[in-house]
């Protein structure tokens, strides 16, 4: 477990020590027509990041290009002073598993599994994505795992519907992710986001007693974004205090999506298909 109080990705160790329910936010009409708007900024820098990046770039170049375009769309990054964190997105390689700090000596290689998350705060709401990139030809495996991760994030958004629980979430990726043979990261979870980049409640990737039994109701927004490696779940922090590893370096894979609660069903806000 890593021992960091001040997360990106909200720790889960936080879970237990805020296991009761409380402060779930029911968004209005019109937070959640200002949630479309902040999402939407995230999703168009994710997109145009998995557009523009190529071998030989750095991980810095990726960061300057986010805050850039996330300022000129009227908003600011969500990321950036959030608890110190130095960067307006995480930019984590290979076996690194989240908040991998842009730098301008991590250069991106051909085969790189590359995860990019990045929040945009706009009209006090933020959105929050992350998505990962096969840098020109992966081997298959990672290929798989990469695609794996993604469907993962699928079969917990098509669980989101008012009257179904968190657990019905958690399940749904923890199943997909063992029927492929990946593990599931269980040191850090989703979350509710809003006004706060992080709030209640937290959204599990796997089935657990700490999970508060939280019924879905029209007008929540969450955060759902399970990671998963290709060898073992653990993971350790590295010394910049940010950095999470796999305790193995085998490869690890993450997607992410701001998700509103309908009555009916679910609205993918982040949504880069149809910008
Ligand atoms: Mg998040
Ligand atoms: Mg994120």
């Amino acid at each position: 477990m890593n021992i960091l109080s001040h997360l990106l990705s909200q720790p889960a160790q936080n879970n237990r020590q805020t296991r009761q329910r409380r402060g779930i936010e029911i968004k209005s009409p019109h937070e959640i027509d200002i949630m479309r708007q902040s999402a939407k900024i995230v999703a168009t820098v994710l997109k145009e990041i998995s557009e523009l990046v190529k071998s030989g770039m750095t991980t810095a170049d990726l960061d300057a290009h986010a805050e850039r375009r996330i300022r000129e769309m009227g908003a600011t990054p969500s990321f950036k002073g959030y608890h110190g964190f130095p960067a307006s997105i995480c930019s984590s390689i290979n076996n690194e598993v989240v908040h991998g700090i842009p730098s301008k000596k991590k250069v991106i290689r051909t085969g790189d599994v590359l995860k990019v998350d990045t929040g945009a705060y706009y009209q006090g709401f933020h959105g929050d994505s992350c998505i990962t990139i096969a840098v020109g030809e992966v081997n298959p495996e990672a290929a798989r795992l990469i695609r794996v991760a993604e469907e993962a994030l699928f079969k917990g958004i098509v669980q989101v519907k008012a009257g179904n629980y968190l657990i019905d979430i958690a399940g749904a990726i923890e199943d997909h992710v063992k029927a492929n043979g990946f593990t599931v990261v269980e040191d850090f979870t989703g979350h509710g986001v809003g006004r706060n980049l992080h709030e209640e409640p937290s959204v599990f990737n796997f089935r657990t007693r700490e999970m508060p039994n939280v019924k879905l109701r029209a007008g929540m927004t969450l955060a759902i974004e399970p990671i998963l490696n290709a060898g073992s779940k653990y993971t350790r922090t590295l010394s910049d205090r940010w950095t999470a590893v796999t305790v193995d370096n085998s490869l690890s894979a993450q997607f992410e999506h701001t998700v509103l609660v309908t009555e009916t069903g679910y609205e993918i806000l982040t949504d880069r298909t149809k910008l």
